[in-house]
């Protein structure tokens, strides 16, 4: 075999988050080589997913990385429906999924330290590399393989690959290189994240809270931080005509967070991020020997935790049926399945529900306000109804859905 030959035989990853690296974990467990080809020069920290589903911990849990997870972050077993002005509409106990799932609760655990897991964890393993600031500027394809281009501090360089996996996040270099559109819509207002070490409990807060309002609604959870010790986050939709100088002064963010829960002195807001919000999903997640996973295949809004959570089922998804073509020599139809599988869940659930979401939460019709509140204290006063709710806002419905495509 020449050494061009060699370097054929592996699979490109593009992008370190959290979906390449679940994918990187899977295909390095099962000995199939591979180059994970990430821009940045560290993995990301900023404040994105902190909530973690059942089904994905039962995925992590297969692989022996849910054991450090749950060391690392701690478990929500309710969360809060609540308005801002009326205070709690619904407390959903998650336990009661205790006959479906060994992991009846979230388990809340920022998504870069789920990132410095699975690369600690990639250390036990050899034949694969993992090469920060490696931007990927172009993607070819030909029937035995992929090059992709890519920038680097020592100049440009090019990688051969079997396959390529594209988890380069919303912007995507991959998909951008490959036959798809990406539809859907962008949201006029950017979401505010503000980060506290103000403890809300005292308040009577859950872990988790979604606030409904018409005017400004929010959303409040607590994360570990990075002394592990609490860091709680609120979730702001923004005026589409401000900009971002005027959204970060410390006047306007202390006014905001004091309208919200009003405090004698001012809140010590350690970081804000403003993020544009989309909801798009890929026409298709397959071309030849393109494949794209997590945020590069679709976004939504984060309202509901779900984005990273479907990005990590695709990871785990893509890399069961890759293994059966390298290893087993399975037809390459099989990743046909992965689009077919994933992108209709995509469509189904998490974009339907995270729309539906951002939707109640924002609510301006007072009865159509009472009547879904009304709908979500039915839910919690009765099993019968709260079972099936929580199966599908854990995502657990969704699981069985995408396993019933054939
Ligand atoms: C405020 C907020 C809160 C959220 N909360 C949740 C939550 O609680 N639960 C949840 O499930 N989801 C949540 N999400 C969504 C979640 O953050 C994303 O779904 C998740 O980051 C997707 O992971 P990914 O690995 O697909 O993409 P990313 O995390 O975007 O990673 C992509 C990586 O690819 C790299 N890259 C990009 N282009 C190139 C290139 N050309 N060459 C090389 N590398 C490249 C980037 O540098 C980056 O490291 C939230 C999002 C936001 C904004």
């Amino acid at each position: 075999m020449t050494a061009q030959e060699e370097s054929r035989d592996r699979v490109l990853i593009a992008g370190g988050g959290p979906v390449g690296f679940t994918v990187a974990f899977n295909l390095a467990r099962r000995g199939i080589p591979f180059t994970l080809l990430e821009g940045g020069d560290k993995i990301f920290d900023d404040p994105r997913a902190g909530t973690i589903h059942p089904p994905t911990l039962e995925m992590f849990s297969s692989i022996g990385v849910s054991d450090e997870m749950m060391k690392q972050g701690f478990i929500v077993r309710n969360y809060q429906y609540r308005d801002r002005r009326e205070g709690v509409v619904a407390d959903f106990d998650l336990s009661i999924l205790g006959d479906v799932t060994p992991f009846p609760f979230r388990l809340m655990l920022e998504q870069h330290k789920l990132c410095y897991i699975l690369r600690d964890m990639l250390k036990a393993y050899g034949d694969h590399e993992i090469l920060m600031q490696h931007q990927i500027t172009q993607v070819e394809q030909d029937a035995s393989g992929v090059t992709a281009h890519v920038t680097t501090p020592d100049g440009p360089k090019t990688f051969r690959g079997r396959w390529m996996i594209g988890c380069d996040g919303g912007r995507s270099q991959v998909r951008k290189s490959m036959s798809v559109d990406f539809d859907g819509f962008t949201y006029p207002e950017r979401f505010l994240i503000l980060s506290t070490r103000y403890d809300f409990a005292q308040h009577g807060y859950a872990i988790t809270n979604y606030i409904a309002d018409p005017q400004e609604w929010c959303a409040l959870f607590k994360v570990p931080g990075n002394d592990g010790n609490g860091m709680w986050r609120v979730v702001f939709p923004t005026d589409p005509e401000a900009s971002q100088e005027q959204l970060f002064d410390e006047a306007s963010v202390q006014a905001r967070i004091q309208g919200f829960n009003p405090k004698q002195g001012a809140y010590d807001v350690v970081h804000r991020n403003l993020y544009s919000v989309h909801q798009r999903v890929a026409s298709s997640y397959r071309d030849g020997r393109l494949m794209v996973a997590g945020d590069a295949a679709h976004i939504n809004n984060p309202l509901g935790g779900m984005g990273m959570n479907f990005g990590v089922h695709d990871a785990f998804n893509l890399t069961d049926k890759l293994a059966s073509i390298w290893f087993d020599g399975a037809s390459h139809d099989l990743l046909d399945l992965y689009d077919r599988q994933r992108r209709t869940v995509a469509q189904e659930y998490l974009q339907r529900q995270t729309i539906e979401n951002k939707k109640n939460l924002e609510q301006k019709d007072p009865e159509a306000r009472a009547r879904f509140h009304d709908e979500l204290r039915a839910i919690v006063a009765d099993p019968a109804k709260l079972h099936p709710y929580l199966m599908k806002v854990a995502m657990i419905e969704g699981m069985a859905r995408a396993q019933s495509i054939t």
